[in-house]
């Protein structure tokens, strides 16, 4: 680059949090480089599952088709006691949710990221440099160089920002001596992953069987798999139960011998871990490297992706549009407690899961089956909090909230709002009033014909918030309510972190 730069954004890590953030990026005019020191897709599936956002958000790259193409919707997820009482239900119902896509969605990790990567290649402004390890970085006041080892030597590499994408060892976070707050759960689980030969024998629904004998998660996957874990008692090692015949044994009470067919196995640490800084300097975290939690949410990818969402849009309208850089400060306070929620969530069903003393598990039985008899159950499906910090019009009706996709059929086809309006920033007015803005913000009347599918959504939407507009921001959270001359000076006007 004409400036002395390779690139504008360095991402150290090319798992699906890093490819993703790349190719939001990249589509939006800045130039990305991803370094990645595998040679391939790391072929073993992690995550299972990825909610309605992000379903909305594959939606928002032009991969939501192909990724539902390989899906399977879950219905329902059950707590169940080891003689098969149900301690806690989450009902997804028809799987309808407020982003237009089914609340809860059972993915293959490698297709999914295949997916990203082939979108990546597509992109002209991002390029991805597999085989390339982050050994070391020097920051100065305008760039950040990073050193990185590969077959043919060191390379060097200079950009505006760095961010780490690079999972839960991060090289990034180490070298930036950035601190985690450990949130104290630390379980060994055996993971089982399987090819379906016939799904007739297996659950339809996903299922954790709260056994002390033997806690045991049973869910769905992408298309023809199915997953069991189950979790290490004390004193069993990794190489004693990560075994054919030990598996065999643990699958014996599902009954799925010709069913199924082991595709792999492996031994996994379960942690929750919250990074202290999530931003220093031209250094960002972003995924595994900023945060871990628990798979019983099904929710730490997802919550990678939505890191990548909030950074996109940030750096997005810095580096082209120059506004500032401390609108990059606002990225952990936004982030980090809708995390920290999350990470509550998938701890409340870890320590409901994880009991392997018979006494405390009976307790737990008697005490979640009487809160299930007198109605005090779990919300019916998980809520992710809303941004109460940050780039928002706080003080306004549903600033920080997510906001709905409304959706309509034309010859059986559904057509969803985000289609119609594209990326970026949208002020959607009750009335034709007029507002100037000159930084990526749509502005449109709910009397635009293009609404017309959807104006009955959004205008009950707007009753419902006792608002005359609302203006959305390009992750779909909303930045504030009110009158769309004021909500546009508060976005860009001279006092607006854009600026
Ligand atoms: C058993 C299990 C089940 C799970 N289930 C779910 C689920 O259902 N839903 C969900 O949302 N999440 C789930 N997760 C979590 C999810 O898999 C992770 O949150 C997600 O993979 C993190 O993505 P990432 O891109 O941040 O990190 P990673 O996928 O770990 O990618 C980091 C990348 O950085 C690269 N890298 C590391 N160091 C360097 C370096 N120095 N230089 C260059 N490259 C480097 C690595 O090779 C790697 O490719 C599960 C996890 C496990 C283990």
């Amino acid at each position: 680059m004409a400036d002395g730069h390779d690139c504008d954004v360095l991402i150290i890590g090319g798992g699906p949090v890093g490819i993703a953030l790349a190719l939001m990026l990249g589509r939006k005019g800045v130039r990305v480089i991803v370094t990645e020191k595998a040679t391939e897709i790391y072929p073993l599936p992690r995550a299972a599952h990825v909610d309605h956002e992000i379903m909305r958000l594959f939606q928002s790259l032009g991969l939501a088709d192909e990724i539902m193409a390989t899906s399977r919707v879950s219905t329902r997820y059950d707590f169940l006691s080891a003689s098969g009482e149900v301690l806690m239900r989450f009902e997804f119902g028809d799987g309808s949710s407020p982003s237009g896509w089914p609340a809860s969605n059972m993915i293959h990790q490698p297709s999914l990221e295949a997916s990203l990567r082939k979108a990546l290649a597509g992109c002209d402004m991002a390029a991805l440099k597999s085989g390339w390890t982050l050994e070391d970085f020097t920051e100065e006041s305008d760039s950040v160089e990073g050193r990185f080892s590969t077959s043919d030597g060191e390379k060097i590499c200079r950009a505006k920002y760095l961010i780490g994408c690079d999972g839960a060892r991060s090289t990034v976070r180490t070298l930036a001596q950035i601190g985690v707050h450990d949130l104290e759960f630390d379980e060994p689980w055996l993971v089982v992953d399987t090819i379906v030969h016939d799904a007739s024998r297996l659950p339809s629904v996903n299922l954790q069987i709260c056994d002390p004998a033997r806690p045991t998660t049973c869910v769905l996957m992408g298309n023809g798999r199915h997953r069991w874990e189950f979790m290490l008692k004390p004193g069993e090692q990794a190489e004693t139960v990560a075994t054919e015949s030990f598996v065999a044994e643990l699958l014996r009470p599902w009954n799925v011998v010709g069913a199924v067919s082991i595709e792999r196995m492996a031994v996994y640490r379960f942690h929750a871990l919250i990074a202290r800084h999530w931003r220093k300097g031209r250094i960002l975290l972003a995924g595994d490297a900023a945060h871990q939690m628990p798979p019983f949410a099904g929710q730490g990818l997802c919550s990678g992706l939505r890191d990548a969402a909030n950074i996109a849009r940030k750096l997005s309208a810095i580096l082209p549009h120059q506004a500032m850089d401390a609108l990059l400060d606002t990225y952990q306070p936004e982030r980090e407690p809708n995390v920290r929620g999350i990470i509550n969530l998938a701890l409340m069903m870890g320590r409901t899961v994880c009991i392997l003393d018979p006494v405390s598990a009976k307790q737990r039985d008697q005490m979640m089956l009487a809160a299930r008899r007198s109605g005090s159950g779990p919300p019916p499906a998980p809520e992710y909090p809303p941004i109460d910090d940050g780039f928002i019009l706080k003080g306004t009706a549903a600033a920080g909230t997510y906001f709905p996709q409304p959706s309509a059929r034309d010859d059986g086809a559904v057509m969803r709002l985000d289609d119609v309006m594209g990326d970026g920033a949208w002020l959607i007015m009750r009335d034709d009033g007029v507002c100037s803005t000159d930084v990526g913000l749509r502005v449109i009347s709910l009397n635009d014909e293009n609404l017309r599918p959807y104006q009955r959504d959004l205008a009950h939407w707007l009753d419902r918030h006792n608002a005359a507009s609302v203006l959305v921001r390009p992750d779909r959270y909303i930045f504030g309510t009110g009158a769309g001359a004021d909500l546009a000076n508060a976005w860009s006007g001279p006092d607006s972190a854009f600026r």
